[in-house]
């Protein structure tokens, strides 16, 4: 069941993608009170594994998360990860990039970032920043962007070889959604300081920024490090699809506890 709900919104490697034709509001048959209540439950198995992930102390979990301003980036990451032991959790999030950072190349930040053996790491964009906005914004010219897609395939194909699972999830929100989204947050000053001027001249480039994410998820979508693309105009939907593909990424690895001391299970303490 879970792998069926997992292939629908799976890119298979080298599809072309016409975002144009992937749901925003589908729901899977969930309804919200449901999907509330799966949620709880699939958050649970997903505390069990980490335990075992962070145990074990072996491998690690990348889980990267893209989207347009709005459709929920930080409101997912809280929704799944709350709960977790925070000791087992690693979230970077990335601006463009200043300092230091600029005097390297595009992975140098990223691969600081990268989860450590044991942990459950959150990428709030990532990597693919350096194929979309920059990119859209003409910040590097052509030659030199669209090597990338190689050299991030690459990359990613390393950490998987030396135990890092990826997955990566595109949070699909329509453009009417964005618009409720920021009214809602100028309307209410509590969300008001989420708001940047910036974010308009984003959406102005919509258009631009769906086309080179239908490139990235067409070439960087790999059997190793697959995208999903998830359908965000609901929040409850959103989050429960990402925790799914979160707690498939933990189920494939199937994290062991370490073998007991010879002699432990004898031990009785008085
Ligand atoms: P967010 O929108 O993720 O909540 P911000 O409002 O601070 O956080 O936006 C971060 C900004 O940094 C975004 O506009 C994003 O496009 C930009 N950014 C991230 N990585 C890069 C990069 N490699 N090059 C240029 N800009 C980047």
């Amino acid at each position: 069941m879970a792998n069926k709900f997992l292939n629908r919104i799976r890119v298979s490697p080298d599809k072309q993608v016409d975002l144009a034709r992937w749901s925003t509001n589908e729901d899977f048959g969930w309804n919200k009170a449901e999907a509330l209540a799966e949620l709880e439950q699939v958050k649970t198995r997903i505390d069990l594994l980490q335990q075992r992930l962070f145990a074990e102390d072996k491998r690690s979990v990348l889980l990267v998360i893209q989207a347009m301003d709005a459709a929920g980036k930080d409101g997912t990451i809280r929704s799944i990860l709350s709960g977790l032991n925070p000791a087992g959790v690693s979230v970077a999030a990335f601006k463009a990039p200043g300092g230091r950072e600029v005097q390297h190349d595009y992975l140098w930040r990223v691969h600081e970032a990268c989860p450590e053996t044991g942990m459950i790491g959150v990428f709030n964009r990532s990597h693919y920043e350096d194929v979309l906005v920059v990119r859209v914004k003409n910040l590097v010219p052509k030659a030199q962007w669209s090597k990338r897609y190689r050299h991030i395939n690459d990359f990613e194909r390393m950490l998987t070889d030396e135990g890092t699972t990826i997955v990566k999830c595109f949070l699909h929100m329509s453009k009417e959604t964005q618009a409720q989204r920021f009214q809602d947050r100028l309307d209410d000053p509590e969300k008001r300081w989420k708001f940047r001027a910036g974010d308009l001249d984003d959406r102005a480039l919509w258009s631009k920024f769906h086309k080179a994410y239908e490139e990235v998820l067409q070439h960087t979508s790999t059997k190793q490090a697959p995208w999903h693309i998830v359908p965000a105009d609901s929040n409850s939907v959103r989050n429960l699809a990402v925790a799914k593909v979160l707690l498939s990424a933990l189920e494939r690895i199937d994290p062991k506890l370490p073998p007991d001391e010879a002699g432990l299970d004898k031990i009785v303490i008085k």
